[in-house]
């Protein structure tokens, strides 16, 4: 399949959570959650966004979809720059853009039966009423491999498994185009896992959906994503294809990520050496200048401390920022 009509374009979003004020309560310092971050989703395609806990990789999601207002740079859906709309004028856009949560426990309403929760947006947006509403919320449950009886249950009633795809009926209620996975499967059974991620991509293919997938390893994003992006510390530190990017790495980053993959096969496994990093992730509050992961990085050299290395295409649309390929 050719996805090559861009339906989320990222131009240098910039999303800053203060850290600290002075007296007079001006900002003196910020949490750069996210830096100057550009990439496209085409319609239909899946970018799979990986790192670790606080590079950024939830705030960037919610910043896309408006759950945050950025701080600067543009949001571009469907060709229309949304980044400084107001809520007014996102409502429209609310409902083509959706969201699955990390968490099925704590995103449901435990007071709200399951016909409620998925119902519930239908409601916001005025879209049906009655039977119709009715009809929708089963045939929503149906998609996800539920059933109408469960529709007047409530969510502890039900595994985290059945609990996500609650989460899934509901973000597909409002016929969303462009759906948010943040890290949806982390919290569940590995047993669980695959059938979440088959569930999604048969959804993709039936509804036409675009998806950015969270997930905070590379083993967890392979099988969906059409193409994958490597954060670190509120950056994009390398974005490739997906098959590109697990044979053809690039970034010592990535491929210290890679490398701790668990090999099923022993023999391929003795080979596979695992690249340990050293040293911590250091703080986003006002990073130092240079790049961001020369703390940790064996090839560290005089110039990675002077200036942020550029993401810049290094062929075929394999994506780097980091100078041991400048060319
Ligand atoms: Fe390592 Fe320098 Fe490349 Fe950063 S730019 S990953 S410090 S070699």
């Amino acid at each position: 399949m050719k996805y090559d009509r861009p339906l989320v374009e990222i131009k240098k979003l910039k999303k800053y959570f203060p850290a600290k004020k002075s007296f007079f309560g001006k900002v003196t310092s910020n949490v750069k959650a996210v830096d100057n971050m550009s990439f496209t989703i085409n319609k239909g395609e899946t970018l799979g966004l990986v790192g670790e806990s606080g590079c950024g990789k939830t705030t960037i999601g919610r910043t896309i979809i408006k759950l945050y207002e950025p701080t600067d740079g543009q949001i571009i859906y469907d060709g229309t720059d949304i980044s400084r709309f107001s809520s007014s004028k996102m409502l429209p856009y609310r409902r083509k853009m959706q969201m699955i949560f990390q968490d099925p426990y704590a995103s449901l309403d435990s007071r709200m039966t399951v016909g409620d929760i998925i119902g519930e947006s239908i409601d916001i947006h005025n879209l049906m009423k009655g039977k119709e509403r009715q009809e929708r919320i089963q045939y929503l449950l149906n998609k996800v491999g539920l059933n109408e009886d469960h529709t007047n249950r409530y969510p502890h009633e039900f595994s985290g498994g059945q609990r996500q795809r609650i989460g899934i009926a509901r973000a597909l209620a409002v016929e969303p185009e462009f759906i948010v996975c943040d890290e949806p499967i982390s919290a569940l059974d590995v047993s669980i896992q695959a059938q979440v991620i088959n569930m999604l991509e048969d959804l993709q293919d039936d509804l036409g959906l675009t998806y950015l997938f969270i997930a905070h390893d590379l083993s967890m994003v392979k099988h969906i994503s059409t193409k994958i992006g490597v954060m670190y510390l509120g950056k994009m530190l390398e974005m490739a294809e997906s098959n590109e990017l697990y044979q053809n790495s690039l970034h010592p980053y990535t491929r210290a990520l890679l490398s701790a993959i668990p090999v099923p096969n022993p023999d391929m496994a003795a080979k596979n050496k695992r690249i340990m990093l050293e040293g911590e992730t250091p703080s986003p509050i006002d990073p130092p200048p240079g790049c961001r992961f020369k703390d940790r990085c064996r090839y560290s050299m005089k110039r990675c401390s002077e200036k942020d290395p550029e993401l810049k295409d290094m062929g075929s649309g394999h994506y780097a920022a980091c100078y041991l390929y400048d060319k």
